[in-house]
């Protein structure tokens, strides 16, 4: 990336992004927001306002990332933003039990038929670690199913073939997970049913679960194929493992019941993150009872959290979900078919060869020619045509996630002015990715 000029500038990003290299690794504080994906300066952002982002050059984007998810309903939803205010002003941890927490939880269990309980945590990997933790006590087994791309935060055991900033980096492990960590994941392909029947054919009684996102999004949008999750659900049960969906990234973003609302699978336990903090850093896992009930302290299974269930967080979070309603849904899908048309339309139109892959409301664009229905697939897209196509929407003020392996996200806030920016800025993005070469980067 040294060597390319831009044909912008972000001077006060710059300056900020190199003070921020002399005290934290990278400059930033997780790897994807460094852009070494895409190369050039991150922006460093300073406002939020709906659905635009303001950076410290004090220009605007159509923010197309929404926090990576959270922001469903925009920025600074006023709201959103009042509850968190009254929360503040009565204090802000106070390490005991409080309403908030209850509420939250009370509003998951009555979205989420499987969900019986469920425990509050701080981010998605916790929430993941902890449920990775609790379907071993409970099965008193070792051994975790998950699949190549699929990304569960940045837990010891599944940091093998993970997709998100992992996918970016094409990091094939990461040092610092030693052997005995990693050493009873097996990671199989994504939709590939007859190599986890084989799994469970070859370690008959060993494995505690199988963990899957409810519909990937970490490696670029790749949903289930018809009656993966089903399949994945029988074989659990079959062999007396339990099965885990990760929704912290569709939970509450694709439907009112997540990606469970959208195929009706019913997991054992389920992960949630992202939309449900609202924006602050609030996380949750749950399911069974009869598993629940095995973490302490009603059980002898050990997760605990200091700021679990923070009293602004959990306000922040359930005033978020309250005002996602049916409607909200309805508008942040069509929001997001009219962008997607609108994407498509321009690559087509420079004769880019292209998919764009769908699920509820996520989707992302794959600069290939063939169905991605793997990690694998999903590797073998042209990313540097991503990279030309993503630096030209930027200088446009259109900010997409730094990398060819993320889903693009929306939100409610999202109206017709924010489209008709990404329309008036995608004819040039479309010529930029089709003039792009390998070579380039
Ligand atoms: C984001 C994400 C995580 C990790 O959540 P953090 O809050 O970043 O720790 C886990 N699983 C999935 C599917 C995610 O998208």
């Amino acid at each position: 990336m040294a060597g390319v000029s831009y044909p912008y500038d972000a001077p006060v990003s710059q300056t900020l992004f190199d003070r921020a290299a002399v005290v934290t690794p990278g400059g930033v504080n997780s790897p994807v927001r460094a852009f070494r994906a895409v190369g050039g300066t991150p922006r460093f952002m300073v406002s939020g306002t709906g659905p635009y982002l303001t950076d410290a050059d004090g220009r605007e984007y159509v923010d197309l990332v929404c926090s990576w998810g959270p922001m469903i309903l925009g920025h600074s939803h006023p709201e959103v933003i009042a509850a968190v205010q009254e929360a503040v002003a009565r204090g802000t941890s106070f390490g005991t039990p409080g309403e908030g927490e209850v509420a939250l939880a009370e509003e998951i269990v009555a979205r989420i038929e499987p969900v019986e309980q469920v425990r509050l945590v701080s981010s998605g990997t916790e929430a993941t670690m902890s449920a990775i933790r609790l379907a071993r006590g409970f099965t008193g087994r070792a051994k975790v199913i998950k699949f190549a791309g699929c990304y569960h935060g940045h837990v010891d055991a599944l940091l093998a073939a993970a997709g998100s900033g992992l996918a970016t980096f094409a990091l094939p492990d990461t040092p610092g997970v030693t052997g005995a960590q990693a050493g009873d994941t097996i990671v199989l392909p994504y939709n590939d049913l007859q190599a986890v029947h084989e799994a469970f054919h070859t370690h008959p009684g060993e494995i505690a679960c199988v963990i899957t996102e409810a519909s990937p999004g970490n490696m670029g949008v790749v949903p289930p194929a018809p009656g993966f999750n089903e399949g994945l659900k029988k074989a659990c049960a079959d062999n007396g493992a339990l099965f885990i969906s990760d929704e912290v990234m569709t939970g509450f973003r694709v439907s009112k019941a997540g990606w469970y609302g959208i195929d009706g699978v019913t997991p054992d336990l389920m992960t949630f993150g992202k939309v449900m903090g609202g924006g602050f850093p609030a996380a949750a896992f749950g399911g069974r009872a009869d598993v629940m009930a095995h973490l302490a302290p009603a059980g002898p299974v050990y997760q605990a959290g200091t700021l679990s269930g923070n009293p602004v967080a959990t306000a922040a979070g359930l005033a978020q979900l309250r005002l996602l309603d049916d409607a909200a849904y309805e508008k942040v899908d069509a929001v997001s078919a009219e962008i997607r048309t609108l994407v498509g339309e321009a690559l087509t139109k420079e004769g880019v060869v292209h998919r764009l892959q769908t699920a509820g409301n996520m989707f992302s664009v794959f600069f290939t020619g063939s169905e991605v229905t793997d990690y694998e697939k999903a590797r073998a897209q042209e990313s540097f045509r991503f990279t030309a196509f993503f630096h030209s929407m930027l200088s446009q003020g259109v900010y997409l996630p730094p990398s060819a392996f993320e889903s693009w996200f929306v939100s409610t806030a999202h109206d017709a002015a924010a489209v008709e920016r990404i329309a008036a800025a995608l004819p040039a993005a479309a010529r930029a990715a089709a003039q792009a070469s390998e070579g380039e980067k």
